[in-house]
Parts: structure tokens; C-alpha cells; sequence
């Protein structure tokens, strides 16, 4: 199997998969719901000071101050535990 996705399937995955669902069900990542946000723990900074937007269909954490469309969760995730694993 290839490493790279096709460039349509990459697009879809940036629109049409909800952050939240990448982030929860996808990533695994622990997650919360407070004041009507869903927050998740930040892969990078691994605090909750988090939040998503779904017009937007993406994470933003304020501490890094970085967004993350579902790709981008999807490639940070995937490089922080592959480093752990090898380290
Ligand atoms: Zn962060």
C-alpha cells in the first residue's frame, strides 16, 4: 500500500470527516465537553485549553496558538507516537 493518499481522498478527509470525530474516534485522543466546546488534549502541548470549530472543521489550541485541520491532527498524532515508540 502506497504511503500517499490520492489528492481527492486527502481533500475529503479535510472536509467531510468532523474534527471531532477524527480527534475521539479516530486519534483516541482524551476529550471533553465544557461551556458547549468540545475539547480535546492537545497532542502537542497536552493541555485542554482547546477547542474545536465545526464551520470551520477544525482544533485550535490557544496555547500553541495552532490550528489543526484533520489532516494535520492526523499527521501530529502520528509523529508524536511514532517518536515515542522509538525513543
Ligand atoms: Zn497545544
Amino acid at each position: 500500500m502506497s504511503n500517499r493518499l490520492p489528492p481527492e481522498m486527502l481533500r475529503r478527509l479535510r472536509n467531510e470527516i468532523p474534527i471531532t470525530l477524527v480527534i475521539a474516534e479516530f486519534l483516541k485522543l482524551p476529550t471533553k465537553v465544557s461551556e458547549g466546546n468540545f475539547r480535546f488534549l492537545c497532542p502537542l502541548c497536552t493541555e485542554f485549553i482547546t477547542a474545536t470549530n465545526p464551520k470551520t472543521n477544525l482544533g485550535r489550541c490557544f496555547l500553541c496558538e495552532k490550528n489543526f485541520n484533520p489532516i494535520d491532527m492526523v499527521m501530529v498524532v502520528k509523529q508524536i507516537r511514532m517518536h515515542y515508540k522509538t525513543t
